[in-house]
């Protein structure tokens, strides 16, 4: 085996944050490494050891940070590239994609590995209960990526196909107002009755989960470390849970 046919690119979930929530085919890959790369804080959870390197870059340079590791992988490292919770959920798997579109014809040879993790919005159903025991949509609130007019699109079409939903980067200090306009839009299409849930830093300490209807919901209830959960016209409470049943109506 020459040099280059060695290095590999994993890009793999950390889960939501608790360490028990790595799954063990994360662990091996993060045992085996010779480079990690990522943002700041999912890198910061990465112990250090002899022989790997940690390559913590800031937000929103994906793109610069993938072409990186697809580098290092052509000269023969073993390269992970962290995210949080699943790296196919708004995170670094189709950065690395996008890179190796963009970049040199060789690398697409690179041996090269997407390993699953466990996803905010799942991690946060299973505390709350079962509000995606039926069909479900995810949406990332932010807009950096994408206009808010599509974002607006996508929360009512999917609020009146009865969708249940959970939504990722609801709120942050650089848009303040957008989450207020998406409860307007979540009430019209849902009805003010429709349960929804935040849940704030799943699996860590301190995490909370606080779960009231569209009518009683505020802006301030959610922030970037937060995910919320919405239900459809059938979720309901059962004692201290809250739950999807299986079936619909006709729609
Ligand atoms: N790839 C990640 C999502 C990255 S986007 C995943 O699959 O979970 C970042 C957003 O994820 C945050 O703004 C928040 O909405 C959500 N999130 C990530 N970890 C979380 C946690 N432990 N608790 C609550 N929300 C979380």
């Amino acid at each position: 085996m020459t040099q280059t046919d060695a290095g590999w690119v994993k890009i793999v979930g950390l889960g939501p944050g608790n360490e028990t929530m790595v799954t063990a085919q994360v662990q091996e890959v993060l045992a085996e490494a010779t480079d990690v790369v990522g943002y700041i804080p999912y890198v910061k959870r990465i112990p250090e050891r002899p022989g790997l390197t940690l390559h913590a870059t800031d937000n929103r340079i994906e793109i610069e940070r993938a072409t990186h590791a697809l580098e290092m992988a052509a000269s023969g490292k073993r390269v992970a590239v962290v995210s949080s919770g699943d790296p196919g959920v708004f995170a670094m798997a189709s950065a690395v994609f996008e890179a190796l579109e963009a970049g040199k014809p060789e690398w697409l040879n690179l041996n090269i590995q997407v390993l699953p993790g466990i996803t905010a919005m799942l991690a946060a159903s299973a505390r709350i209960g079962a509000p995606m025991g039926h069909d479900f949509a995810a949406i990332n609130l932010s807009d950096n990526l994408k206009p808010w007019s599509l974002i607006e699109k996508r929360l009512r079409l999917a609020g009146e196909a009865g969708f249940a939903m959970g939504f990722y980067n609801p709120r942050s200090k650089s848009r303040p107002h957008q989450f207020g306009r998406a409860l307007e839009i979540l009430r019209e299409a849902c009805g003010g009755e429709t349960l929804i849930s935040f849940a704030r830093d799943v699996s860590k300490p301190g995490e909370t989960i606080t779960t009231v209807t569209l009518d009683e919901a505020t802006p301030e209830m959610a922030d970037m470390r937060t995910v919320v959960i919405v239900g459809n016209a059938d979720t309901r409470r059962v004692g201290r849970h809250v739950y999807t049943p299986r079936f619909a109506k006709e729609g």
